[in-house]
């Protein structure tokens, strides 16, 4: 029998109306002869309220405390729905990340799935019973309850799919499928057919939170089919896939979406001497309290010394800049100053590869709209700048206008 694992994100089960829809869509399912495997978020809103509450005790909770708070979101929402398919006759079970024993490492806040027991599921689906099991989280080998990061459940769905080798992982949520940019921001943009996992790769870690990259690298990992699709829309959705069909290839667009994200903050220290070890001198220090390190810039000044430049995660912006001056001290830099008013745009598509002109292209385009670029980095598939976060609207609409993105209809 073809099996099926289903995740539904917050906004398609943040009622009690919306859980009693899902119901009804897993049946249907059911009823076409699939084994369900249903993987739920917490409501939305849930888990961002749950942040509130501990942050309320604390600003610093203790990782392990956290989670077994923000773990109880979804331990609502699996149960309504177990509840919901009893009552329409259809047997149904909940189980926690726990119950299942989904393994992960003991990084709490952003745990790794190692292993995933599934012979629980296998012996109820063999009775034809309906599972739904708890997103984002896991315990650890000590039994410690942990969550995988924000938009975890991606990754709880597409790891089930693998350890299950289901016939395919469905995504549901408020959008039909993965766009060429967040429609929130343009509203023509159009939905995807397909896209590549190394594309998908690269649009959630630059910033489309449609689905989250671990999800996407397990996918590609475990080669599982995976699609996206709406909760509130029937359709095809989009296919995350290794290569484009063969039809697909003709009409490939150059740039196959554009991501951004808000959430950076630019640093720089300027004046310190060019002598090698400058980089470790400087990033050793940011590294050492765990910050992580996006994009990286040194120039080298006619009078022999650098300026270094580097952007970080807006949340870290304050411990980098302290860590910086601190380390500017120490190598008599001029100056240090930093921006956490950034934002990142970034375009990205394999069609790259094979086509010179496109990061040209990007720039032009920017520069017509009076759009100064702090920052660019480039990889084979991909261009990304770094502008005031006042012109993100604007730099994505006139990227995806240029770049003819829009859809016809
Ligand atoms: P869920 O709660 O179902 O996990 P998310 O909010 O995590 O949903 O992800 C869906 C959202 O992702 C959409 O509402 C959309 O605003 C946003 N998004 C960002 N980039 C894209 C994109 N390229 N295509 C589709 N949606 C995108
Ligand atoms: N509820 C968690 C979050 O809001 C996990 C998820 O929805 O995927 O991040
Ligand atoms: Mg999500």
């Amino acid at each position: 029998m073809p099996l099926l694992v289903q995740k539904y994100g917050g906004t398609s089960v943040g009622s009690i109306e919306r859980i009693e829809a899902v119901a009804d869509k897993v049946i249907v399912y059911k009823e076409q002869g699939n084994d369900m495997v249903i993987v739920l978020s917490a409501m939305s809103g849930e888990t961002n309220r749950l942040m509130a509450l501990a942050s309320e005790i604390t600003p610093k909770p203790k990782g392990r405390e956290l989670d077994v708070l923000l773990t109880t979101g979804e331990q609502v929402t699996i149960a309504l729905l177990a509840m919901a398919l009893v009552k329409r006759g259809y047997p149904a079970k909940s189980y926690t990340g726990g119950q299942v024993r989904i393994v992960t490492d003991s990084a709490h806040n952003k745990a790794r799935i190692k292993s995933i027991d599934n012979e629980n599921i296998r012996k109820d689906l063999d009775e034809g019973t309906i599972v739904v099991v708890a997103g984002f989280q896991g315990v650890d080998e000590e039994s410690n309850i942990t969550t995988l990061g924000r938009g975890g459940s991606d990754t709880t769905g597409v790891a089930l799919a693998a350890a299950l080798e289901a016939d395919e992982c469905q995504i549901f949520t408020d959008v039909d499928g993965v766009y060429t940019t967040d429609p929130r921001v343009v509203p023509n943009a159009t939905r995807l057919n397909t896209i590549t996992f190394e594309e998908m790769l690269e649009m959630a870690s630059l910033g489309s939170k449609v689905l989250q990259i671990r999800a996407v690298e397990f996918a590609q990992k475990y080669n599982v089919p995976l699609r996206v699709l709406s909760s509130f829309k029937a359709g095809e959705g989009t296919l995350i896939t290794s290569e484009y069909e063969a039809g697909d290839i003709m009409e490939q667009a150059l740039i196959s979406g554009i991501a951004f994200n808000r959430d950076e903050a630019q640093l720089t220290v300027n004046g310190v001497s060019d002598t090698p070890g400058i980089a470790y001198k400087i990033l050793g220090p940011i590294s050492d309290a765990n910050i992580e390190v996006d994009m990286i810039l040194q120039n080298v000044s006619a009078d022999g010394s650098t300026d270094f430049t580097f952007t970080v995660h807006r949340n870290d912006y304050d411990a980098a800049l302290e860590s910086l001056n601190k380390t500017a001290k120490e190598l008599n830099a001029r100056v240090v100053s930093g921006n956490n008013r950034i934002a990142k745009i970034s375009i990205v598509g394999v069609g790259m590869r094979s086509h010179a002109g496109i990061a040209s292209r990007m720039f032009e385009l920017l520069a017509k709209e009076g759009i100064n670029i702090l920052m660019i980095s480039t990889s084979e598939i991909k261009v990304s700048v770094v502008v005031d976060e006042k012109y993100l609207e604007l730099g994505v609409r006139a990227l995806h206008d240029g770049f003819e993105l829009e859809s016809e209809s």
